[in-house]
């Protein structure tokens, strides 16, 4: 597995972390874990191409996550002299379809492509196969359509949280897992329900014990968190603060 971090940001961009976007190269595809606004450019940036991507799955509705699904299907319907060559599944909760439904039939001559159109395919919580790797969907407490992804492919393990607060469902889902995608969208000093903060996030460590944790969703008063100095000698050996555009290998 091959993951890029296109957006380490939080809600509202900024000059050094877009929204949040992940790319994850996992079996015998690439696909996008959401796509705040930002998130093509990134991709393009990466020397990456958005008619790599095979499918698309979305954590939750609000648009720090979800604001590039009109640019993506009109990107890949004009694109030139790249053409797709395969058709996008959209996966989300169900209740996504009504955004769908509403925005594609907005926008429908800029963004149907006729060759390889986009599909919604709704995903709720269970065990998926799909080409090369194994995917479960847990539910999440962030809102009632929240779902977290956790792929595996030969033995390694990723779990990309979206957001999220400490419960049941993130305790089994993060249980031993390789590399725990997670959100730490608030300081210690101004947590917010519905989202993770270091504190939290040492909680869970304890408890679940993830391999490596990448934090992502970061506001600008979390840039310089000392990674050491709230988390202990030993478990920062396991933490890195992402940023645009590193990789991470499994
Ligand atoms: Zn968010
Ligand atoms: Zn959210």
């Amino acid at each position: 597995m091959k993951l890029t971090i296109l957006g380490s940001g939080s809600f509202i961009p900024t000059a050094k972390r877009n929204c949040s976007g992940y790319l994850l190269d996992v079996g015998e595809e690439t696909v996008l874990l959401d796509g705040g606004s930002g998130t093509l450019r990134q991709v393009f940036r990466t020397n990456r191409s958005v008619m790599e991507i095979r499918r698309v799955f979305y954590s939750h509705f609000h648009l720090d996550h979800i604001a590039d699904f009109l640019p993506l299907l009109f990107t890949r319907k004009y694109s030139k002299p790249q053409r797709p060559t395969m058709s996008l599944d959209i996966h989300a909760h169900r209740g996504f379809q009504y955004y769908y439904d509403n925005l594609t039939k907005t926008f429908e001559k800029w963004v149907i492509d006729a060759e390889f159109p986009p599909y919604f395919s709704p995903i709720e919580p269970g065990e998926y196969n799909f080409p090369g790797y194994k995917l479960t969907v847990y539910p999440s407490n962030h809102t009632p359509e929240s779902l977290m992804y956790r792929f595996e492919e030969v033995g390694k393990s990723l779990l990309y949280t979206g957001d999220v607060d400490l419960c049941e469902e993130l305790l089994t889902a993060s249980q031993e897992v390789d590399l725990l995608l997670i959100e730490c969208g608030n300081t210690d000093d101004n947590p917010a329900q519905g989202h993770m903060n270091p504190c939290k996030i040492k909680k869970l460590m304890e408890k679940a014990n993830p391999k490596q944790v990448v934090l992502i969703h970061i506001p600008p008063d979390l840039d310089n968190l000392n990674i050491q100095k709230v988390f202990g000698n030993q478990l920062a050996k396991q933490i890195s603060l992402a940023n645009d555009f590193d990789n991470y290998f499994l």
